[in-house]
């Protein structure tokens, strides 16, 4: 596995070679190698980058304390084989202007972007200057972050770019809980809490329509959670449609705290 940490070697050696790319923030996990799985089926060059975004960090005590872990990394990385190790520094990425404009969809107003002032503005802006340095053909990117996946792709329809995003199913623990790089951060009980939060929403989410927002907060406060942002159906097929009912075109969106470290998920 070759790394680079700067755009101008990594492009002379990428230059005319179709790429297969994993944008990552790091501490990895099976969620991402099932990514870069995928990704090593189209048997094209595999280039996966990590970079902890500050743009996309609402608060500095959050990007400070997001879990990095490098040698675990790059040892996961080598072990499957990856081609290209990106590991640009904030200067390589933000250190130009990009050629293509920032768009985004009205939908990043809801949900995490309604918590997160500025979160997606800082995902789209970072995934257009990797797009621009990287010129990949492919984007593997998880359904766990299924606004964030959504955004990306009206960004890249909507600059009429070249690269085609393929969507990853969410990798779940025995216990239902999805990875995330934020659960190194939880202790053995939290993550029982979060278990609970996850079969508690699979019970529940048939008869959706009966139950008020506020309710299902509550039993989720009830269950453990600290602080619950959203707990919010969405018809995914129908253009991000808020959706009283639940069916098979619908996914239970939410965000909540177990102590200070947030989580999200959708069902
Ligand atoms: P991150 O490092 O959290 O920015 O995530 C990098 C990519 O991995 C994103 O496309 C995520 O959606 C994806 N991802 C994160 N967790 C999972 C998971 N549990 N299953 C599948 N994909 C995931």
């Amino acid at each position: 596995m070759k790394i680079f940490k700067d755009k101008i070697s990594l492009q002379k050696e990428i230059l005319n070679k179709p790429i297969s790319f994993i944008p990552t923030m790091g501490g990895l996990h099976k969620g991402h190698i099932s990514l870069i799985k995928k990704s090593k089926k189209y048997k094209r060059k595999t280039l996966v980058s990590i970079f902890v975004n500050p743009r996309q960090f609402s608060k500095k005590s959050d990007y400070r304390n997001y879990p990095r872990n490098k040698f675990k990394d790059v040892s996961i990385l080598r072990n499957l084989s990856v081609n290209y190790l990106y590991l640009p520094s904030i200067k390589d990425i933000y250190g130009f202007k990009p050629k293509n404009k920032i768009f985004l969809h009205k939908f990043s107003k809801k949900l995490c972007g309604k918590f997160r002032k500025g979160h997606f503005e800082g995902v789209i802006n970072v995934m257009n200057r990797l797009i621009e340095i990287i010129k990949p053909k492919k984007i593997f990117m998880g359904k766990k972050d299924y606004q964030q996946l959504f955004l990306i792709k009206r960004f890249i329809a909507k600059n009429k770019i070249n690269s085609k995003i393929i969507e990853c199913d969410t990798v779940r623990q025995a216990n239902g809980v999805a990875f995330s790089s934020r659960n190194s951060l939880l202790k053995s009980n939290d993550i029982k809490i979060a278990s609970k939060v996850y079969h508690f929403i699979n019970k529940i989410k048939k008869r959706f329509d009966i139950y008020n927002e506020n309710f299902l907060k509550k039993k989720m406060i009830e269950l453990g959670a600290s602080k619950v942002d959203y707990i919010e159906n969405y018809n995914i097929k129908k253009n991000f449609v808020k959706s009283k009912k639940y069916n098979k075109n619908c996914k239970i969106f939410i965000a909540y705290y177990i102590k200070n470290v947030r989580l999200i998920d959708n069902i």
